[in-house]
């Protein structure tokens, strides 16, 4: 399982002008929530959450920002790339519940693929809430709005698509409209959105999970260089998916991450 097979790029596809996603034939049998380590020999290993995955093929929707990623946006349908996992902790999946999904960036696509999963195998509804800086950059609106059950809901900052402003703003809102109902909120994307998701879940009382992201080396619990403060808890063996309760408990949530060197980086 932790080595890793060396996967052919079988297509490449465009879902914003920054960002791609990467397809590979085969049976991952991951949850959402879950992620892979991306290894390109020579440059590095990096951790990928599972964006799309219906056991014939799967998906990683990446953005280039830095030397992996870059790298990975060079290559082309037939290279090669290691694939270890699936690892982690997943998103639950309920009957008889209302999830909101709360996505920001690549986070729409755990999300997406939870949302996916939602429709096909439970009774339960799905707000599928994404946030960009323009109409143009939001990831998964299309795929989304297909789905039965699913009410997609959309945020821009320049008031380009849906509500003016951030994401998270309509989030009281959609908790007040399904009062009376079992409530997930499921949130992936940059920490501070995250960090809101997670107070207003507190504030209302309701279930939450969140996925938090750490600098990953191994990516299956042996390096101890994603424990975060104050138990150590590793994220990529007791997250990155993790209940409310336990978001509470991680103090440097919201506050700061650490670097591949293990310095502080506040936010
Ligand atoms: C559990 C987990 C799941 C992840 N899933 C995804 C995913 O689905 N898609 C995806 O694109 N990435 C994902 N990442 C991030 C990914 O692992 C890499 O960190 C990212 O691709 C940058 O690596 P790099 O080597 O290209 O850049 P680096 O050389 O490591 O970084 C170059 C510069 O980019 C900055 N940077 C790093 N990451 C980002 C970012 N996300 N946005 C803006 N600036 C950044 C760094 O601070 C640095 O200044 C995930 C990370 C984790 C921990």
């Amino acid at each position: 399982m932790h080595i890793p097979q060396m996967l052919s790029i079988k297509k490449i596809t465009d879902e914003n002008p920054f960002v791609k996603t990467f397809w590979f034939n085969y049976n991952l049998n991951s949850q959402p929530g879950q992620f892979v380590m991306l290894w390109i020999p020579g440059i590095d290993q990096k951790p990928f959450s599972i964006a799309y995955d219906d056991s014939a093929e799967f998906g990683l929707t990446i953005f280039a920002v830095g030397s992996l990623s870059k790298k990975l946006f060079e290559l082309r349908v037939g290279d090669r790339v290691g694939i270890s996992g699936p690892y982690g902790t997943a998103f639950s999946i309920q009957n008889d519940t209302h999830y909101i999904t709360v996505a920001g960036g690549y986070g729409a696509g755990p999300l997406g693929l939870l949302t996916e999963r939602l429709a096909a195998t439970t009774n339960s509804t799905v707000d599928f809430c994404v946030g960009a800086r323009s109409a143009d950059l939001l990831l998964f609106k299309d795929r989304m709005a297909k789905l039965p059950h699913t009410t997609v809901q959309v945020a821009t900052n320049d008031g380009s698509a849906g509500h003016t402003g951030f994401i998270t703003d309509i989030l009281s809102g959609l908790i007040q409209k399904s009062h009376g109902k079992k409530i997930i909120l499921a949130t992936c994307g940059p920490e501070l959105m995250e960090k809101k998701v997670l107070d207003c879940a507190n504030k209302n009382n309701v279930d939450c999970e969140v996925s938090i992201e750490r600098f990953m080396k191994c990516g299956f619990g042996v390096c101890g260089q994603c424990c975060v403060d104050p138990l150590g808890l590793r994220m990529c063996m007791e997250g990155p998916v993790v209940n409310r309760a336990t978001a509470n408990s991680i103090s440097e949530f919201g506050n700061y991450h650490r670097d591949k060197s293990g310095a502080k980086i506040y936010y």
